[in-house]
């Protein structure tokens, strides 16, 4: 099995794109084949290196690797089509020498005219034939004279078109749909439905998965098959993503490209997973799949007709789910460029050792709550803002009478406690709650609340077993590494009680 993915560098990588390459991807490890990408980059004012340079990139991010390719090489190369034009040019010539293309001299002008005005009378725009009947011979004169020409298909004569999709089933099209289009432009670049065809047939791809937007364009390149001599490739054609409003799936929406997810800190394996699953289902509700479970047992044959919804909760469960199960220090070094772009890290500090410490101790705070590392530093704020011993003042006060008192009493309790102690572990900071249990007889709630007030100044947040040792391990950074100053616990508290104590 050949399959590929065929981008065109207009732009990002979409993601019912990134689907696409990775349904195409799982046939290929799955069942032994050969992966092979393709940049489709002959449309001259959309295309960039930019673009291009993004997609392999997004690509390479979610795990997708390629066997032949434009940076990779490969038997069949060259694999960026604006390197294949002679490619193009020899086949076209090959059909128009057979008679089955001829040379168009109509000008642009001339035909978006002609489409004009079929649009006005409500007929489908379609090529009139105008260049059809011209003599080859003269034709040919005209051209060695200089004249600009397309080469253009001369589309059969017969009744349809047929075709069996993997997915959608037979698709049969009327002929007198298609009027002759062109191959070749007269700026000597190869029109969409050419160069797919010429490039499937070079590179020997024997299964094309691509988008339902192609749909239309498959009984041409049936045509075009079979006009160069070829059995057409299977073809299996994918719903669109849409998004939860059943509109396709756009910037509209929040985040549509890979890219916009691999910002926000989705991790790559929760996307793929989550794509696999939009529009196939390895059935039995299964739902986080390791990925070579899924290239074992993905079959197009199973992807349903209908268009896949983007659910962006599932996909926030997914990654959950994911970052629960990463690395931590991986996830130590994903977290930094959120910290940098919060403003709670200078730019590159992220290598120092102590700097790298601290990140650690913060992802068993993130890891498993957020839906993604975008939401990090809001959840990590308790780390970088110590409260404002006023505010733990009024709080308490705003309590009844009795629990104030208790509240007061622990908080003053728990700042003698670290007075004494060097910064907290997680079993330190047990052990200093359990002394001040003991000084205040004050437990549970009574106990932590007071101590969670004098440490945040907060009602609720993350679990203080967590977020103490986070605090502790940003308070012994030092100074000029490029982390804002963290006060510490037994700062903290000091200042709490102080303000408490009215001194
Ligand atoms: N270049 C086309 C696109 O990006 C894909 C062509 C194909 O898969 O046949 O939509």
């Amino acid at each position: 099995m050949r399959v590929r993915f065929a981008p065109s560098p207009t732009g990002h990588l979409h993601v019912g794109n990134a689907r696409t390459a990775l349904f195409n991807w799982l046939l290929a490890r799955g069942q032994g084949g050969t992966f092979v990408l393709r940049l489709e980059d002959t449309d001259e004012a959309r295309s960039t290196v930019a673009s291009a340079d993004g997609i392999l990139e997004d690509l390479r991010w979610l795990g997708l690797d390629w066997d032949e390719g434009p940076d990779t090489g490969g038997a069949f190369g060259p694999y960026r089509q604006t390197e294949r034009l002679t490619v193009y040019r020899t086949q076209a010539e090959r059909l128009r020498a057979s008679g089955q293309a001829y040379y168009c001299f109509c000008t642009p002008a001339d035909l978006d005219a002609a489409r004009e005005a079929a649009l006005r009378e409500s007929r489908t725009p379609q090529y009139a034939g105008t260049c059809r009947g011209l003599d080859p011979a003269t034709a040919q004169a005209r051209v060695d004279a200089g004249e600009a020409a397309a080469i253009r298909f001369r589309v059969p004569d017969e009744a349809a078109v047929t075709f069996t999709d993997l997915v959608r089933g037979p698709i049969t099209t009327d002929i007198a749909m298609i009027g002759d289009f062109v191959l070749l432009r007269q700026s000597g670049l190869p029109a969409y439905n050419f160069a797919v065809v010429v490039d499937d047939v070079a590179m020997a791809i024997s299964l094309v998965v691509r988008g339902e937007d192609h749909v239309p364009n498959t009984p041409r390149q049936c045509l075009l098959y079979r006009a160069l001599g070829v059995d057409p490739p299977q073809f299996a054609h994918l719903s669109l993503v849409l998004g939860p409003d059943h509109a396709p799936l756009s910037k509209r929406h929040g985040a549509s490209s890979v890219g916009d997810f691999r910002a926000r800190g989705i991790l790559p394996e929760a996307l793929r997973n989550y794509l696999a699953l939009l529009g196939w289902s390895p059935g039995h509700d299964e739902e986080i799949v390791p990925l070579d479970e899924l290239a074992r047992r993905f079959r197009v044959e199973d992807v349903t007709r209908s268009a896949g919804v983007f659910d962006p909760d599932k996909l926030a469960w997914m990654n959950r789910h994911y970052l629960k199960e990463a690395d931590p220090g991986r996830l130590a070094g994903l977290l930094e460029p959120h910290l940098v772009a919060a403003g709670h890290l200078a730019a590159g500090s992220g290598a120092a050792p102590a700097v790298q410490t601290f990140l650690r101790t913060c992802v068993p705070l993130i890891a498993g709550t957020v839906d993604q590392l975008a939401d990090a530093p809001e959840r990590l704020r308790p780390v970088f803002e110590a409260p404002r011993p006023a505010a733990v003042v009024e709080h308490l006060a705003s309590e009844a009478a009795e629990a104030a008192e208790a509240g007061r009493a622990v908080v003053i309790a728990f700042a003698q406690e670290l007075s004494a102690r060097p910064r907290l572990t997680r079993e330190s900071f047990r052990e200093a709650a359990q002394q001040v249990r003991q000084r205040t007889g004050q437990k549970g709630r009574a106990l932590f609340h007071p101590i969670r007030l004098a440490l945040t100044g907060a009602d609720s947040g993350p679990e203080l077993d967590l977020l103490v040792p986070a605090i502790e391990a940003g308070a012994d950074v030092p100074r000029d590494l490029g982390l804002p100053p963290i006060v510490g616990c037994r700062e903290r508290a000091a200042i709490c009680a102080a303000a408490i104590l009215g001194v």
